[in-house]
C-alpha cells in the first residue's frame, strides 16, 4: 500500500461535468467509486455517490426523488437519473461549521478532510445541503483482498470508525492526471472549462453548447460540479 501526498498543482482548479442525457441509473459508478476509494462494504455500507431517480414531468426535484429504486429495471420510462456526490463547493458550509478545522478547501478546489483531526461531531453532515458526507458508525468492513493499495492521505486511505468521509474528486487520481477527462477550469480549455453560467448556453464555437446547471444554486454554495444535457 502507498499513501500519496501530492499537493495542488499551481494554477489548477478542478471541476466535474456530468451529462445527464447519458445516465441510465445503473449505479455502476457507485460501486466503482466504492472500490476505488476503499469504502466500507457493509455494516456500514458507505457510498459517496447516490443516484436519484426523478420524474421527467417534474424536472430536477430532489424532494420528490427516489434513491431506493430498483437498478435492475432501469431506465424506467418517464424517469431520469441524477448522481449526486460532494460538489466541492467554492463556499462550502461544511468547512465553515467544523469546530476543529479538520476540513478545508485546497487551492485546486478540492474540499479535503484530515481523518486524524476529525472528531466525529457530524456538524459538517448537518451543514451540507447535498447529503454528501457520511459517518463511519462502525469499524469499516474492507476485506484486504478488495483494498485499493494506491491511496492519498487526504482521500481514499482507509478511514477509522467515528469519522466523517466524502468524495474528493478521486484526489489520488486527479492530482496525477489519471482521471478520464481532466481540465483546468481557470485556463479556458474549450472542452473542459467553467460554463457560461447555470441555466445558460455557452456561445457557439466554444465547444460547449449545452444546457448547464448546478444543484441548489439558490444556496450560494457555488459547486464545482456541473450537470448538463448534451442532447
Ligand atoms: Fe461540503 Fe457538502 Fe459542499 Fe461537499 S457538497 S463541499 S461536503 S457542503
Amino acid at each position: 500500500m502507498t499513501v500519496g501526498t501530492a499537493g495542488p498543482m499551481e494554477g489548477v482548479k478542478f471541476g466535474y461535468g456530468l451529462d445527464l442525457s447519458r445516465c441510465v441509473g445503473c449505479r455502476r459508478c457507485v460501486y466503482a467509486c466504492a472500490e476505488e476509494n476503499n469504502q466500507s462494504r457493509k455494516n456500514p455500507q458507505i457510498h459517496w455517490i447516490r443516484v436519484l431517480e426523478m420524474d421527467k414531468a417534474r424536472g430536477v426535484d430532489v424532494n420528490h426523488s427516489d434513491i431506493y429504486y430498483d437498478a435492475a429495471e432501469v431506465p424506467r420510462p418517464g424517469h431520469f437519473y441524477m448522481p449526486v456526490q460532494c460538489q466541492q463547493c467554492r463556499d462550502p458550509p461544511c468547512v465553515k461549521t467544523c469546530p476543529v478545522g479538520a476540513t478545508w478547501k485546497e487551492k485546486d478546489g478540492i474540499v479535503a478532510i484530515d481523518y486524524d483531526w476529525c472528531i466525529g461531531c457530524r456538524c459538517c453532515m448537518a451543514a451540507c445541503p447535498y447529503g454528501a458526507r457520511h459517518f463511519n458508525w462502525a469499524e469499516p468492513d474492507l476485506p484486504a483482498a478488495e483494498m485499493n493499495p494506491k491511496t492519498h492521505v487526504l482521500g481514499n486511505r482507509p478511514r477509522p470508525k467515528g469519522v466523517v468521509e466524502k468524495c474528493t474528486f478521486c484526489i489520488q487520481r486527479t492530482r496525477e492526471a489519471l482521471s478520464r477527462l481532466r481540465g483546468d477550469l481557470s485556463r479556458g480549455r474549450p472542452e473542459v472549462r467553467e460554463p457560461a453560467g447555470p441555466g445558460k448556453r455557452d456561445p457557439p464555437g466554444h465547444g460547449m453548447t449545452k444546457r448547464v446547471f448546478i444543484l441548489k444554486e439558490e444556496l450560494a454554495t457555488h459547486p464545482s460540479f456541473f450537470y448538463f444535457y448534451a442532447t
